[in-house]
């Protein structure tokens, strides 16, 4: 339930924001998107609120933002791209590097970016509507539970044919096109601009979403339909929904090579002890057989598909289903799994009474209509979740497989 507008000083000035009564949670978009990258990753952010250093590529990524702030500042003249440089160069901070090549490395990167970002560009021809503009959002209701999503929209420009909003990416890895499409923090930035100016909701197609990739000077742009931005609240509702189960399961992914948290991870924590490595004579061994048993089985493997084949062509051949040889004799095994027509099924069962007795819950299904149950339902629903069957396996990975990601632990 949206309350009245009060005010309040933020760096200085005066902003108004809305007060939100019943909010169950107060959550930043960056946070929802750790959540969705990692549970465990925001559990030592956000619950257990651990120092993460920042990341060289989370430093550089600041000053550039800066940087593009002061050249899009509304100002009677723009400034001059060696101004633009010169404000770079005394922001820049080299703390983050390990030695003075990568320093200058990313510093030369830096100058291209804005360099490149002129060639491109015109500051002066640009429309500015909003710079760093934070937003604080609802979503849900009632029965969902209401909520808050804070955050920052970097741009919002005045097109001829209407607005664009525009997030820059300092990343080196460009999106497919169909990511941008469904990119959710483009429709988050998109919800926020219009709660603010809700006439614009009639005239989607005439606002631009873009995420401008610094480094390769591309911008890639999209639109919104009504329908992405209200499967967005179920998208966000099922996070937080899992936020409040205390859900915090750790998602292994390549994202873990910039995670400040592997020493206190459990995928990667064994690496950070004191003597890092097996401390234990009889487990060092099995590492090393393990290694080399699971080479040679994939060798087997291999081969043993190989003569599978040699000897199914030879049975079709022959017109035969079992082969014998002088030391044992060979088979062919036809393996089939079943499922029932539900349809006939039910028919037969119904008129017996036997039907809901056969009828399983579906995990997936249930997931699908979770988000839009009441809170209270979610949350019996959540407490009558029992665990079912559970295997344990090994993965195995050889140590030059992570000897690139070693490189890159920040300290
Ligand atoms: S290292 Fe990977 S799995 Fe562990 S918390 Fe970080 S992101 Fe999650």
């Amino acid at each position: 339930m949206e309350g009245p507008e009060s005010l309040l000083v933020y760096n200085g000035s005066v902003i108004s924001v809305k007060r939100f009564s019943d909010t169950s949670m107060r959550i930043s978009y960056s946070g929802l998107e750790a959540y969705r990258n990692c549970p465990l990753k925001y559990r030592f952010q956000y619950v257990e609120n651990l120092k993460e250093p920042k990341s060289r590529e989370q430093v550089f990524g600041t000053i550039i933002h800066s940087v593009l702030r002061y050249i899009h500042t509304p100002a009677s003249v723009q400034p001059t791209l060696d101004q633009a440089l010169n404000q770079f160069s005394q922001l820049w901070n080299g703390d983050a590097y390990e030695n003075e090549t990568e320093e200058r490395a990313a510093f030369s990167q830096g100058v291209k970016i804005i360099s490149d970002y002129y060639a491109k560009n015109d500051p002066g021809e640009a429309t500015i509507v909003d710079l760093e503009s934070r937003f604080a959002l609802e979503i849900g209701d009632d029965s969902t539970g209401r909520h808050v999503v804070a955050g920052i929209v970097d741009r919002i420009d005045a097109t001829p044919s209407g607005f664009e909003i525009i997030d820059y990416k300092t990343a080196r890895k460009m999106p497919s096109q169909e990511k941008v499409d469904n990119d959710l923090q483009l429709s988050i930035y998109l919800r926020a601009f219009l709660d603010r100016y809700p006439k614009e909701t009639e005239h989607l197609d005439r606002i631009t979403v873009s995420l401008y990739y610094l480094r390769h000077g591309v911008k890639l742009s999209s639109t919104r339909t009504r329908e992405q931005l209200a499967d967005l609240d179920r998208q966000f509702l099922a996070a937080i929904g899992d936020i409040e189960a205390a859900k915090f399961d750790p998602i292994l992914s390549p994202l873990c090579e910039w995670c400040g948290y592997r020493r206190y991870c459990p995928f990667w924590k064994h690496k950070y002890l004191e003597e890092h490595s097996v401390d234990d004579d009889g487990a060092q061994k099995a590492i090393e057989e393990i290694l080399t048993l699971r080479d040679r089985m994939k060798g087997d493997k291999l081969r043993y598909a190989q003569l599978s084949e040699t000897l199914l062509s030879y049975m079709e051949g022959k017109e035969v289903e079992r082969v014998f040889g002088s030391t044992g004799i060979v088979g062919k095994s036809v393996r089939r799994t079943w499922k029932y027509d539900e349809d006939r099924l039910r028919e037969v069962l119904v008129p017996l009474d036997k039907w809901d007795a056969v009828r399983k819950v579906d995990g997936t299904a249930l997931r699908g209509i979770l988000p839009v149950l009441p809170l209270s339902a979610r949350k019996e629903v959540e407490a009558a979740k029992v665990p079912d069957k559970e295997s344990v396996s090994l993965t195995i990975k050889k140590a030059r497989d992570i000897e690139a990601l070693d490189e890159s632990v920040v300290s």
